[in-house]
Order: structure tokens, then C-alpha cells, then sequence
């Protein structure tokens, strides 16, 4: 890896702790998400931010360790496994657009007769979830939690079953909008998908555990630890491509600005940023701006783009 300015140990050391300060300042302004009440009861002062980079430091701040549900960070990671495992023919029922609306916004499902606009919003998400390999929702997440653990070199990523049950108690709008793309037959089961999708929001992992099992899409597809191939360079091109162009929702074009890197978030607070061939980054904290990002998350995420120079775009 050639040497980037600020990457000595002890650049990074400096640049964590001054990006961490900033998100620490930040706390307070957002609110916590509770159209899924198991959200609501997070604790809004925990913050992490985690970084890893591929020649293989490590470096944490804050509550590196607290578990949190991915929500839809999982969505990188189901669609990474459904290309590696049952390949990519089922991209071809959706498209590679950003949405510019909501995540779980159903207008452009009616305009565009039930073909989703890109697989990081809930309607890609939930065909995504379809096509993971095994029969039931369980068998299917039980795939995606090997992958993970195998990526995080860890076991204690799992299911939280209390965000499970309150997010299938409450989440008739992805219900409303699998049964809408099965009426268009983007879907088969639109039971099993949903149900599969609810699952998977619920996959509970830490800061720490998110960065390292993000590494290989900063890689090229290998995993820089191991040395094992996860995915085809041109699956992960796309997957981190997409991550630019939708991670963030409708708040995509404030974000490539701001911190300039793909970037996938989730409605509990967690974000994931993959600098290609530098590192990886996780933050989490729990409260939210109204696009459904994490307040300090984004704070933190900026300050470190600037200090160490991460944008794309400069
Ligand atoms: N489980 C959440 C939902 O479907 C995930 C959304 C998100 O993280 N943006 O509403």
C-alpha cells in the first residue's frame, strides 16, 4: 500500500481522537428511531468509531464493543453473499439507480411496476433477501451469520431476537411493499422474503466486528487478512460502487461532499465507509437526523475524511 499522508500510526492515533471529539460534541442533536420500538431503547450516548485498515492496524474509539442491529448495513452483506452464492441473475430485476426518496418509500415501486431502484432500499433489500441460498428465513440468515462470522473472525454475531419480533410486530410497510412486488412478480414468496429481510435488519454485530468484516470490499474482493477471495472483483466493484451512488438514501449527495466515500448506513445508527486499497470505517451512535443517519456517525465520518484525506474526489 503506498504511504498516504497521515497514515503513520500515530496519524491515525491523532485523527481518531479528533474526529471522535467532534462526533462527541454532535451528541444530542439527533433523535432515536422508534417506528421500530425495540430502536427506541437504545442508549443515546454510546458512540464508536472503529478503523481498520487493510495492511492490517486496527484503531477504536468510544463504545467499540457495544452491540447494535445492523438494520440495513445487512443489505451489503446479503447482497454480497447472494452474488457469491446463487450468482447475479436476480440483478437484473432491479435497477442501479439512486432513489432520492426514502428507504422504504413506495412511489417509485408504482411508477416503475414493482422493479426496485437499486438493491440498498428496502424493496431491492427485500428480493435480495429472496434469493439468499436455504428454504426457510432461518436457513437463509443461518447462511448469511456463517459469512459474517467467518469475515468478522468471531462469533458473536447473532440474531437480536427482541428487534426481530418488534420490527415483524410493526413493519406492514415492507410487508405492504413485498406484496407489491409479488403482485409484479419480482417476488415469489413475498412471505418468506419480508420475513427473511426482517431477520437481517436484526443481525447484531459491533463497530469493531462491522470494520473487519467490511475489509474485503476495500480490497478487491479478498479479504487482506486471510488472504481468501469473499467475492469476483466485479461483484465487489459493484457492491461498493452502488454504496457511493444509494448508501446513504436521499442523503447520498450530501455524504459523497462531505466525507466523499461509499458509505452504507442503518436506521440504528451504525454507518460502514470503505476507503478502496486504504480502510475501512464503522461508527455507531443511536441518534438520528431526519434521512435516518447517525447524527455524530456522519460528524465522525467527516472529520475523518479531512484528516486523513479520504475523499474520492479530491
Ligand atoms: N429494518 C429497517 C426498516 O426496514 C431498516 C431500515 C434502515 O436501516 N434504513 O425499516
Amino acid at each position: 500500500m503506498t504511504a498516504e499522508p497521515g497514515e503513520t500510526d500515530a496519524g491515525l492515533e491523532r485523527a481518531l481522537e479528533e474526529a471522535f471529539a467532534r462526533a462527541q460534541a454532535s451528541l444530542g442533536e439527533g433523535r432515536l428511531a422508534t417506528y421500530i420500538p425495540e430502536l427506541g431503547r437504545a442508549d443515546p450516548s454510546k458512540l464508536a468509531v472503529s478503523l481498520h485498515t487493510v495492511d492490517g492496524r486496527e484503531s477504536g474509539a468510544g463504545d467499540v464493543d457495544e452491540p447494535f442491529t445492523l438494520q440495513s448495513i445487512s443489505k451489503v452483506f446479503t447482497l454480497a453473499y447472494a452474488l457469491r452464492s446463487v450468482g447475479n441473475g436476480f440483478l437484473s430485476r432491479m435497477s442501479m439507480e439512486p432513489s432520492g426518496d426514502a428507504f422504504h418509500s413506495i412511489i417509485r415501486l408504482e411508477q416503475e411496476q414493482g422493479r426496485p431502484r437499486n438493491p440498498y432500499i428496502n424493496t431491492g433489500a427485500i428480493l435480495v433477501s429472496e434469493q439468499l441460498p436455504g428454504r426457510s428465513p432461518q436457513e437463509k440468515i443461518d447462511g448469511v451469520l456463517g459469512f459474517l462470522r467467518e469475515l468478522a473472525r468471531s462469533d458473536r454475531i447473532d440474531v437480536d431476537n427482541n428487534a426481530y419480533r418488534s420490527e415483524a410486530e410493526t413493519g406492514n410497510r415492507n410487508r405492504a411493499l413485498a406484496h407489491f412486488m409479488k403482485h409484479h412478480g419480482t417476488v415469489e414468496n413475498s412471505a418468506v422474503a419480508v420475513d427473511t429481510y426482517f431477520r437481517q435488519c436484526a443481525i447484531r454485530a459491533t463497530a469493531r466486528l462491522l470494520g473487519r468484516m467490511s475489509l474485503f470490499l476495500a480490497n478487491k474482493g479478498v479479504d487482506p487478512v486471510t488472504g481468501r477471495r469473499v467475492l469476483d472483483e466485479e461483484s465487489n466493484r459493484l457492491i461498493v460502487a452502488l454504496m457511493a451512488t444509494c448508501g446513504l438514501y436521499d442523503e447520498i449527495g450530501r455524504f459523497a461532499v462531505g466525507v466523499g466515500l461509499p458509505g452504507k448506513s442503518g436506521v440504528s445508527g451504525g454507518i460502514m465507509a470503505v476507503a478502496p486499497r486504504r480502510m475501512t470505517i464503522a461508527v455507531y451512535s443511536p441518534e438520528l437526523d431526519p434521512n435516518g443517519n447517525s447524527v455524530a456517525g456522519l460528524a465522525a465520518l467527516t472529520a475523518l475524511s479531512e484528516k486523513l484525506r479520504l475523499s474520492l474526489f479530491e
